[in-house]
């Protein structure tokens, strides 16, 4: 296993290239690279084309539309498919009635507590989904409402996405990690008529109380006049008589019917606005509509994972993240497969637990994101060869770069050195996959997202505009487009406009920072902000934290720019070591030549600081801004932590902070 025993240097110097497996590649939507770059070329050339071809193959429209595309990047104002009308419930539910998937599972459900399994047909999806949309419009929700759902992984939450989109309604998911400061700033932002919510939330073994959260949060939202809620845990909780009811008595009223009819909408109608995760600042309420985002979502799910009728398909994530409603809703069950939705943690009763499921369920498709990866890596592979992972063919990663030690070890354990990874580069605001890899098309460098998608035009743009030079750092720019692409940001035109299209004229912003290298493959840095500019050099925080981690002592790390007088920024990292390595003055002198090795001179550490915790959100994501302020000694108006997942990580910090200076 030579691939394993290399030392893994940083991004900067990754040179290992996979080859896609050659089995499969005759069955697969897209088999070669030739085949891709021949896709890819005939899409940028004429994207209208290409869309409307798209847009007429995957999804059942209930009129066509009249225009493919309208844009206007200086008001900005997009519209796919203009005048075309259709329903997306429909389309991931009604129409596999018909087409031979009628008792096909669409849902595996596994609980956290490993008995509590749930197979949801089509069929059986299909009557729960009208139940809950007749719920709904009993209540009083038209078309055009906003429901906010704040639940655990149940099937309940599936349900009542799929029941919104039935009706109209637009959904505002709220992850239930989430505190009740969180969720009553997205309800009150959105103006919500109803909240879905749950008893409890059941985590790693205890039942933790949701309707608390919920019932603080409803104290000051007078738009809320009916907050169902599901059982989940069983515990003791508090109704408000005329407001709350139970989601089971709802359901099973008399009244309510088994069939609800599916509201005609028009392509450009909202489907739902998500929050993003508030990594870089306040959430930015991004607005998705209907006829372009099913058409991306299930476009990106049918090349990306090579989804067939066959697969069990697994995507880890919450469906509070914009990932669970592309991947284990919407792309998924547009294209009528069947989605595993899992409940519980990575690491409860153990670090096996994925495993498990794996071989329970004889998984297919695996997508899940690096910080799971980095996690489980700290048990070693005992776990991963305890069960049967041979009905895997794909592996997915999303949410941040993928280090490549972190790519080595899902590549060796989970992929036995066989199966092909696609690290996916997206966003909230894109609604799917931009870049990726395709699974038995294109050769994977660890650490690259590789090759934009078919219809997908990404540049690397200078300070100044203009295309930077290969291996030259920048801004990731979107050039055309894209079916995909947010409508707004709800509420706040202003924003829309000045985050997401101001700096360079008729592109897309993301707010990323990446290189495109000597082959077209794009090496994503990490968040714009996050770039450290070291006397004129941009470096990736990703680039560091990626050395630092490949020391064999460092289980995590996060890298930030610091004021300095000189280089204009200097490198500051905060780092924690593998549980039992000892806190040495020796370690940080060894971690700075590691880097100076790995990177260069100039990327060396200016300070080091050893951190307990690193303050994440709860998508898993570091919060640089926070990370910035410490390290700039500032220690004040830390803005916007109500997504963090353990506040008191940033007092710790600032201690450290402290006792170092
Ligand atoms: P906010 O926009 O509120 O600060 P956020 O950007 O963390 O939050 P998301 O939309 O959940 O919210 O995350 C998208 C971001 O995650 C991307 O812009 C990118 O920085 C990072 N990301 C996602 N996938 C990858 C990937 N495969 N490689 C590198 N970075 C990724
Ligand atoms: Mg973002």
């Amino acid at each position: 296993m030579s691939s394993t025993d290399d030392k893994i240097t940083s991004l900067l110097s990754e040179g290992r290239v996979f080859e896609p497996p050659v089995e499969g590649r005759e069955a697969a939507a897209i088999g070669s690279l030739e085949e891709y770059k021949a896709i890819y070329k005939r899409s940028i050339e004429d994207p209208e084309g290409y869309w409307a071809e798209r847009a007429e193959e995957l999804v059942t429209w209930d009129k066509k539309w009249d225009t493919v595309l309208e844009a206007d990047f200086d008001k900005p104002e997009f519209s796919w498919f203009k005048g075309g009308k259709m329903n997306v419930s429909y389309n991931c539910l009604d129409r596999h009635l018909e087409n031979g998937r009628r008792n096909k599972a669409a849902i595996i459900w596994q609980g956290e507590p490993e008995e509590d399994v749930k197979v949801y047909t089509y069929q059986m999806l299909h009557t729960e989904v009208c139940r809950f949309a007749n719920v709904l419009k009993k209540k009083g929700v038209k078309k055009g409402d906003r429901v906010s759902i704040y639940l655990p992984m149940i099937p309940e939450l599936s349900i009542a996405l799929l029941a919104c989109a039935r009706i109209g309604a637009m959904h505002s998911v709220v992850f239930a990690g989430f505190s009740s400061v969180a969720l009553q700033s997205r309800i009150q932002d959105c103006e919500a008529k109803v909240l879905v919510t749950a008893d409890a939330v059941i985590r790693a073994g205890k039942t933790i109380p949701l309707k608390p959260n919920a019932d603080e949060a409803l104290s000051e939202c007078d738009t809320v006049k009916n907050c169902i809620v599901v059982k989940r845990g069983g515990n003791e909780v508090s109704m408000t008589e005329g407001r709350d009811t139970w989601w089971h008595d709802e359901v099973t009223a008399d009244d309510i019917a088994s069939t609800c009819e599916p509201e005609s909408m028009d392509a450009e109608d909202i489907l739902f606005i998500l929050y993003t995760s508030g990594s870089t600042g306040k959430p930015k309420g991004v607005v998705h509509t209907t006829g372009g985002y099913l058409t991306y979502a299930m476009h990106t799910c049918q090349y990306v994972f090579d989804l067939k009728d066959n697969d069990v398909y697994w995507c880890t994530a919450d469906i509070g993240w914009v990932t669970g409603h592309s991947y284990i809703l919407y792309g998924p069950l547009g294209l009528g497969a069947t989605s595993v939705m899992f409940e519980g943690v990575p690491t409860y009763p153990g670090p096996d637990r994925f495993w498990k499921i794996v071989e329970k369920f004889q998984v297919n498709i695996f997508y899940t994101a690096p910080t799971v990866i980095r996690a489980l890596m700290r048990d070693g592979d005992g776990p991963t060869q305890r069960y049967d992972l041979s009905s895997l063919r794909i592996l997915g990663s999303v949410g941040e770069p993928i280090n490549p030690e972190a790519w080595m070890w899902y590549h060796v354990n989970i992929g036995k050195e066989k199966l092909p990874i696609v690290d996916t580069w997206w966003q909230t605001e894109t609604g799917g996959i931009m870049i990726s890899p395709l699974p038995y098309a294109t050769p994977t460098k660890p650490g690259s997202a590789s090759l934009p998608l078919p219809g997908i035009d990404v540049a690397i743009y200078t300070e100044e505009g203009g295309e930077a030079s290969p291996n030259e750092g920048g801004h990731l720019v979107v050039r055309k487009p894209w079916p995909g692409m947010l409508r707004g940001v709800f509420g706040d035109p202003a924003r829309y406009k000045k985050a997401y299209f101001s700096r360079y004229k008729d592109t897309y912003d993301p707010e990323d920072g990446a290189r495109k290298d000597d082959d077209g493959y794009f090496w994503i840095m990490g968040r714009l902000d996050d770039v450290v500019n070291v006397s004129g050099h941009r470096l990736g925080t990703a680039e560091i934290e990626s050395a630092l981690v490949s020391h064999p002592q460092i289980a995590e790390a996060a890298v930030v720019g610091m004021p300095h007088p000189i280089k204009g920024q200097a490198v500051y990292a905060f780092v924690t070591p593998n549980t039992g390595v000892e806190q040495s003055p020796e370690l940080l002198a060894e971690l700075r030549t590691h880097v100076r090795k790995e990177i260069g001179p100039i990327a060396t550490p200016d300070a080091i600081q050893y951190a307990p915790g690193l303050p994440k959100t709860r998508s898993g994501k570091i919060m640089r801004r926070v990370l910035r302020k410490i390290a700039a000694n500032d220690f004040k108006d830390f803005g916007d932590t109500s997504t963090l997942a353990d506040p008191s990580v940033v007092d710790d910090l600032i201690n450290g902070k402290k006792a170092l200076d």
